[in-house]
């Protein structure tokens, strides 16, 4: 019998431009799709709640893309896949790379436990534009400033292959052990507080695809500006499904590209070619840095004190009771939700880490576990970012003032009217023009 080819899915839940499962069923043997739940090797950064409950309806999408055939799994990959190489008697695995230090450590461990085995593996590019060794500058070296990574580096360099389309469904075997999708216990048991956040989102690839659609079709037309105001609802909102790989970057450059808006609103469209370069550069970030998640990259702030105002202020940052509407409104639409606006994003992490001098990680950690589009590149380097220690950062006096946010980017209060009409009546926790000085001072102080 043809030895079958294990597909390995992990950060590209789809079938469409999957150069891995391309490749696969173009080799006219058996396929066998398995999803291991690897908790182990990700250690500190294994998936938070919200990312949890979206992956669990994400894999039952894709289950039912595969006729129901996903092979499931749980624990260290590098046991479980190979195990399941030898149970199938199979000698080639393929996946699509990862970016992340610990799935990367991992991922050269398993080729070397398969070379002993003889079992080939083969990785592809199913998740950037440009992968990391692609953009370098002239002097071989990363760049660390983003508009010539993106102007310079990015938009010289090959340009983004065109999607593969969905291969016809090939013979796929289930071997007999695998675990359900249910039995990863990917979603809370009790309180269920995961079905009011789901309510807000469709899942999946198709649903993936229809958002891009509708974006560039609806959204893309004033996008430039737009963006910029939470109530308007006038971004994409296809972080989710681009972290998990349900939608890949390269489709919706394409669809961009391909777009007849995307000439007629030429501004709007580079805009937005923009942002998912921002979702490369974090990524070529975390290559080239892979202790972004936890060590700040200007060596300046190594030895910086964040120095928390208050004990307690953490938890009213987190429920959304600081007093300061906007900043109210962000925590309990990413609580309610799972997401939160890019704009409304930057005022309360600025207000963590400058007004209350929480420790930029904290506020990275919280994000980890709420938000459903959590992603150690993008979530990493824009705390850092704001923070003011990070690539190409907001210089650290750069303070948001969140009440003249609030006014300028909420100016009918619809957002806040939506998310937190009673913040009004809290008092805010403290006085920003003081905190603001306050931070000022203790960045001054800094060798
Ligand atoms: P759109 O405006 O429609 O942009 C399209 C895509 O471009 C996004 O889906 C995203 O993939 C990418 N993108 C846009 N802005 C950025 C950016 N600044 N950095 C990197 N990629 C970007 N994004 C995440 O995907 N995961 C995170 O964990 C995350 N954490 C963040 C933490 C902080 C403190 C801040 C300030 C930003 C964070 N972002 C994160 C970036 C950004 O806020 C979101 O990508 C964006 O809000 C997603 O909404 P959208 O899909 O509607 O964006």
């Amino acid at each position: 019998m043809t030895s079958p080819v294990i597909v390995w899915f992990r950060q590209d839940l789809r079938l469409g431009d999957n150069p891995a499962w391309t490749s696969a069923c173009a080799a006219k043997v058996p396929v066998i799709p398995v999803y291991i739940l690897d908790d182990q090797n990700a250690g500190p950064w294994k998936m938070g709640g919200a990312s949890r409950a979206w992956l669990h309806h994400s894999l039952t999408a894709l289950n039912q893309s595969l006729g129901g055939k996903l092979v499931i799994r749980k624990g260290p990959a590098e046991k479980e896949l190979l195990n399941l190489a030898r149970e199938v008697k199979s000698s080639r695995i393929v996946w699509n790379r990862c970016y992340e230090p610990w799935r990367m450590e991992r991922d050269t461990t398993i080729k070397d436990l398969a070379r002993n085995e003889d079992i080939t593996c083969e990785s592809f590019n199913g998740s950037l534009l440009w992968e990391p060794w692609d953009v370098k500058k002239q002097d071989g070296t990363p760049y660390r400033v983003f508009t010539p990574y993106f102007r310079k580096g990015c938009l010289s360099a090959e340009p983004p292959r065109k999607p593969l389309p969905i291969p016809k469904l090939p013979d796929i075997l289930k071997p007999s052990k695998s675990l359900t999708i249910d039995d990863l216990g990917l979603l809370p048991v009790k309180p269920r507080w995961d079905t009011g956040m789901m309510s807000y989102w469709d899942v999946g690839e198709k649903a993936a695809q229809t958002r891009c659609k509708d974006f560039l079709g609806h959204k893309l037309a004033g996008y430039k500006e737009k963006r910029n105001y939470p109530a308007l609802d006038h971004t994409s909102k296809l972080s989710p499904h681009l972290h998990f790989g349900e939608i890949s970057p390269n489709q919706i450059w394409d669809a961009l590209n391909e777009h007849p808006h995307s000439r007629k609103f030429a501004l709007d469209s580079d805009c937005f070619m923009s942002e998912l370069a921002w979702r490369e550069f974090s990524h070529s970030l975390l290559y080239y840095n892979r202790t972004l998640p936890e060590e700040p990259l200007n060596p300046k702030f190594r030895n910086f004190e964040w120095d928390a105002v208050q004990d307690d202020y953490m938890e009213r940052w987190q429920k959304g009771e600081t007093g300061f509407p906007i900043i109210d409104a962000g925590m309990k639409e990413l609580w309610a939700t799972g997401y939160m606006h890019n704009r409304v994003r930057m005022i309360v992490a600025s207000f963590l880490v400058k007004d209350l001098r929480y420790h930029w990680r904290e506020g990275e950690n919280w994000f980890w576990d709420t938000l459903v589009d959590a992603d150690l590149a993008n979530n990493a380097a824009s705390w850092q970012w704001v923070a003011g220690c990070g690539a190409d950062a907001a210089p650290y006096f750069r303070i948001f003032n969140p009440t003249t946010q609030g006014e300028k980017f909420d100016p009918d209060q619809a957002y806040i009217r939506q998310w937190a009409p009673n913040s009004y009546k809290i008092k805010p926790m403290l006085d920003h023009k003081k905190a603001r000085e306050a931070a000022l001072e203790a960045f001054k102080g800094m060798k």
